[in-house]
C-alpha cells in the first residue's frame, strides 16, 4: 500500500515524545493529564504546562485494574485505571496534576481512586446544555483556572487564554482538514492509518510541531487523492464509525471493517470529529471556553440531540454508505443512546446501521467478523442494485 511520506513520522510520535516530556519536566515544565474531551486544553496551555491525554486504549493493564474495579465495567475506564495502578504509562507517571470531570458514573467513581495517587482536580460537569448549566459550568472553568494558578504559581491572564484558544483552534482546523481528505472517493488513507494519526499526534510537547506535521500530511494526502492513489476502489463501502472513543489498541472494530472490505472514512468520536468545532475568539475567553465545551455532544448529556444532528451531517458530508455505532461493554449511556441514533439515522440519512457492543479483548473477533461481513455485503448488494 502506498503511504504518505509524513505518515511514518507521525506514527512513532507517541514513543518518541515520552522522552521529550521527561526532558521538558527536567527543565521545569509541568505536565497535566486529562481523560476526556470536556477538559479544556486551552487552560493547560495558558498555564505554560503540557497537556497529555491519558485515556487507556490497551487491554494489557485491564487484568490489574480488575483486582479493584468490577469486571463488567467499561474497558476504557479499566484500561485507564490499570495504567495508573501499574505505573506503566510514562505520561501518567510524569503528570503533576490530573483534570477529571463528572461524566459517566464509572469514570467519576474511578477518579476518586486516581485522586489517591496524584493531585486531581474534579470539574462538576452539568448533564444538560441550557443557560443555567452554562452559568454553572463557567463557574467550574473559574475554579479550574484558580487551581492551576495555585498549583503552578502562574497567573492565567485573559491574554494568555486568548493566545491558547487561538493555538488550540489552529490545531482543530488542522485536524478537521486532515479528516476531510476522506471526503474524496476513494479515500487516500485507510481508517486504521487515520486513527494512528489522530491517536499519536496528541503526544507532542509542542502543539505547533504537531500542527505542522498534520498539515504536511494533509497536503500529501490531497495530492495522492487528486492522482487517484488509494488503498480502496470507488466502490468500496464507506463507513462512518460513531460512538465511544477509540485509539490504537482499541481499534479492533476499525481493523475488522477494513479487513472485511470496507473503508472507515469518518470517526464521529471524541478524538476525531467531535473535537473540531472551534472556540469563539472574541469576548470573554472563560465564557467562550465554557460555551464551547458544554456543547460537546457526549452521551452523558440528556437530552443529546447534538450527537444525532452531528452524525446526520457527517453521513451526508462523507457520503457514508453505512453507520457502525461502536459501544463499549458497560457503557450504559452510549448503549442506550444507540437506539435513538439508529432511529434517527434510518429516518434521515436512510443508510444501514449496525451497533456493535464489545470490549478491548479479542475473544469475540470471529463473531464480529461474521456480523461485519454480512453488513458490508448488504451495502454492496444495495449499491449493485442501485
Ligand atoms: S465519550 Fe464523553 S466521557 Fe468519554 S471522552 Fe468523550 S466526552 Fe468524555
Ligand atoms: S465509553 Fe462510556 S462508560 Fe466508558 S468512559 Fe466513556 S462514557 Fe464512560
Amino acid at each position: 500500500m502506498t503511504k504518505a511520506r509524513t505518515f511514518s513520522e507521525i506514527s512513532t510520535l507517541r514513543e518518541r515524545n515520552a522522552l521529550a516530556v521527561k526532558e521538558a519536566k527536567e527543565k521545569g515544565r509541568r505536565v497535566v493529564g486529562t481523560y476526556c474531551l470536556y477538559s479544556p486544553a486551552e487552560m493547560v496551555v495558558a498555564a505554560g504546562a503540557i497537556p497529555v491525554m491519558l485515556c487507556g486504549t490497551s487491554q494489557n493493564p485491564v487484568p490489574a485494574a480488575e483486582k479493584v474495579l468490577p469486571r463488567n465495567l467499561c474497558p476504557l475506564i479499566k484500561s485507564s485505571y490499570g495504567f495508573a495502578v501499574t505505573d506503566t504509562c510514562p505520561y501518567f507517571h510524569f503528570a503533576d496534576l490530573l483534570i477529571a470531570e463528572t461524566t459517566c458514573d464509572g469514570k467519576k467513581k474511578m477518579y476518586e481512586l486516581l485522586g489517591e495517587m496524584k493531585p486531581l482536580h474534579l470539574m462538576q460537569l452539568p448533564q444538560v446544555q441550557d443557560d443555567a448549566a452554562l452559568s454553572y459550568w463557567t463557574g467550574e472553568m473559574v475554579r479550574l483556572k484558580r487551581r492551576m494558578e495555585e498549583d503552578f504559581s502562574v497567573e492565567i491572564t485573559d491574554d494568555r487564554l486568548r493566545e491558547a484558544i487561538s493555538l488550540v483552534n489552529d490545531e482543530r482546523r488542522s485536524l478537521k482538514e486532515f479528516q476531510d481528505v476522506c471526503k474524496y472517493n476513494p479515500s487516500p488513507i485507510s481508517g486504521m492509518d487515520m486513527l494512528t494519526v489522530l491517536h499519536n499526534r496528541g503526544f507532542t510537547v509542542d502543539k505547533r510541531e504537531a500542527i505542522e506535521l498534520v498539515d504536511r500530511l494533509t497536503a500529501e494526502l490531497r495530492e495522492m487523492a487528486e492522482f487517484g492513489v488509494s488503498p480502496f476502489t470507488p466502490s468500496t463501502p464507506r463507513i462512518l464509525l460513531s460512538g465511544v472513543p477509540v485509539g490504537i489498541g482499541s481499534d479492533k472494530v476499525v481493523r475488522l471493517i477494513e479487513e472485511c472490505g470496507g473503508s472507515v472514512v469518518c470517526f464521529e468520536s471524541c478524538g476525531a470529529y467531535k473535537k473540531v468545532e472551534p472556540v469563539e475568539e472574541t469576548g470573554d475567553p472563560l465564557a467562550a471556553l465554557a460555551d464551547r465545551y458544554l456543547r460537546i455532544p457526549c452521551s452523558c448529556m440528556s437530552p443529546n440531540q447534538g450527537r444525532l444532528s452531528l452524525v446526520e451531517q457527517l453521513v451526508r458530508e462523507f457520503r457514508a454508505d453505512g453507520v457502525v455505532d461502536l459501544t463499549w461493554q458497560g457503557c450504559h449511556t452510549y448503549n442506550i443512546e444507540s437506539f435513538s441514533l439508529k432511529k434517527h439515522v434510518q429516518g434521515t440519512a436512510e443508510v444501514p446501521f449496525l451497533q456493535i457492543e464489545t470490549d478491548y479483548s479479542e475473544s469475540d473477533t470471529e463473531q464480529l467478523k461474521v456480523r461485519i461481513e454480512a453488513f458490508l455485503e448488504m451495502i454492496n448488494r444495495a449499491k449493485r442494485t442501485g
